[in-house]
């Protein structure tokens, strides 16, 4: 592959932001310094008046992802040409271990999903369902594979759902192996009670969705998780995180030195439970778990992204569309297909609404995007930093480029937009992945296929 010069460009990372050159080589980076000589690349990128980023690191989407009936409507092909578009480079998806099946038969399910699919490098979490007998040396098993974090659900009864033993023991497990323990965080067999008495009730009507899954319901799980945890000794990661209540559980722990992380997504920061009271079925689009909160919500969230009660800011990208998927639930919202599509305007949203308007600082916004997932999900330094020996996962980042976000140009495979009419300032011009130039000015050159599986090593919630 031929060698690339990224010139006059401003280099951000997690800890500073400064003028340099990028030389590439092959797929690594090879040197970062300022005024490097033209001709040691056989092609140039003038980067005058933009910002050089790592590429960003989406550690929560579904992808092709079966749920209540159909499947997410992107795969690892649109899903992954959608992320680049919006300057994310990798994806850590999730492969769900069928009830009574093994963990490792769920990988090659996965694998086989983005064999041949994926245009950017991507990374696996393991869902655990069912411990089983030989659970336990399946999760070290898929350690050694590079699945180093498994993801258990506090929520979805009788589908999803795990007891509070199976969290414990997959705890005392990664305390051993090292793997991090995602938490969907919410109590679900209270939530179920609620659900059904709504129903009964004739609340059939997607708003319902969620009335009926309560803030402290949400706090009450992550309390729970974090002391599951800290019995453990092992760290835990909050997934999804969309509440002031779960906020304070987590920073609380955080403050007693406990190892918990946790991540927040665009909608929780941007949208609230408003977007439920549109007419008709039209709020189906908004249907998610956990749900839109009320306005006071997503200003201390906003917070606590700046204050480090927060390490991520991930998209839970699961994208249903209107017309045939979410219509699944017309008459009765438990059959909403749950989640939305996020991936493509992750970077856009969090750069417009946290750096230009003040809230976090431009080396913050790249910590949380892609520094901080590639530590604590074992990815770091080759991915999530700009530095000579890691993947030239470069994203040239217009400042200045004015950008509206819309169903009607977006490259998600799906029929509207969370934040249709957004407008956002700062978009991705150039990215990059392992240096291949993937966009080019609203060019795509990327082709399925050519992303890896990412090995990912353990221990990374140790990291701080
Ligand atoms: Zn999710």
């Amino acid at each position: 592959m031929p060698s690339t010069l990224i010139k006059n460009g401003t280099v951000v990372t997690a800890e500073r932001t400064f003028a340099a050159d990028i030389l590439i080589d092959g797929e690594k980076i090879r040197d970062i310094a300022s005024s490097l000589p033209a001709e040691q690349a056989s092609r140039i990128i003038d980067a005058t008046g933009m910002l050089l980023l790592p590429g960003g690191i989406d550690v929560h989407t579904h992808l092709d992802m079966p749920f209540g009936g159909t499947t997410s409507c992107d795969d690892f092909e649109t899903g992954t040409r959608a992320a680049a578009f919006g300057g994310t480079t990798t994806l850590i998806d999730f492969a769900i271990q069928p009830k009574g099946t093994k963990m490792r038969d769920a990988l090659d399910i996965w694998w086989k999903k983005a064999d041949g699919r994926a245009s950017i490098d991507y990374g696996l979490h393991m869902i655990v369902t069912d411990l089983g007998e030989a659970g336990l040396e399946d999760m070290d098993s898929l350690v050694a594979e590079g699945v180093a974090s498994f993801k258990l659900f506090m929520a979805y009864p009788g589908v999803l759902m795990v007891d509070d033993a199976t969290i414990f023991q997959a705890l005392g497990r990664t305390a051993k192996n090292g793997a991090l323990i995602c938490m969907h965080a919410e109590n679900g067999g209270v939530i179920d009670v609620i659900v059904r008495r709504a129903l009964a009730e004739g609340k059939t009507a997607p708003i319902y969705h969620a009335l009926t899954r309560p803030v402290t319901a949400e706090a009450e799980a992550v309390h729970r998780a974090i002391a599951m945890a800290e019995i453990a000794g092992a760290p835990v990661y909050i997934v999804h995180l969309s509440s002031e209540d779960a906020l304070n559980e987590v920073r609380a722990a955080r403050d007693r030195g406990v190892p918990v992380f946790a991540e927040t997504c665009p909608q929780y920061l941007l949208l609230n439970i408003e977007e439920m009271q549109r007419p008709g079925f039209e709020s189906a689009k908004y249907v998610f778990t956990p749900p839109l909160r009320e306005k006071h919500h997503p200003p201390k969230l906003w917070e606590g992204l700046k204050n480090d009660h927060l390490q991520v800011v991930s998209t839970d990208h699961c994208p249903f569309c209107f017309a045939d998927q979410k219509s699944l639930g017309k008459d009765d919202f438990t059959k909403i297909p749950n989640g939305g599509p996020g991936v493509e305007n992750r970077l856009q949203l969090l750069y417009h609404h946290g750096v230009n308007l003040g809230r976090l600082s431009l080396n913050r916004f790249v910590e949380l995007v892609a520094t901080t997932p590639a530590k604590l999900f074992g990815l770091f330094p080759r991915k999530g930093t700009l530095a000579p020996g890691s993947d030239a996962d470069i994203v040239v980042w217009d400042p200045n480029a004015n950008h509206t976000i819309t169903a009607k140009t977006h490259h998600m495979r799906v029929d509207y937009s969370m934040f249709e009419g957004f407008t956002v300032k700062g978009n991705a011009k150039v990215v990059m992945s392992r240096g291949e130039v993937l966009v080019d000015d609203g060019s795509y050159l990327g082709r399925p296929g050519r992303g890896q599986f990412l090995k990912r090593a353990a221990r990374g919630g140790a990291w701080n």
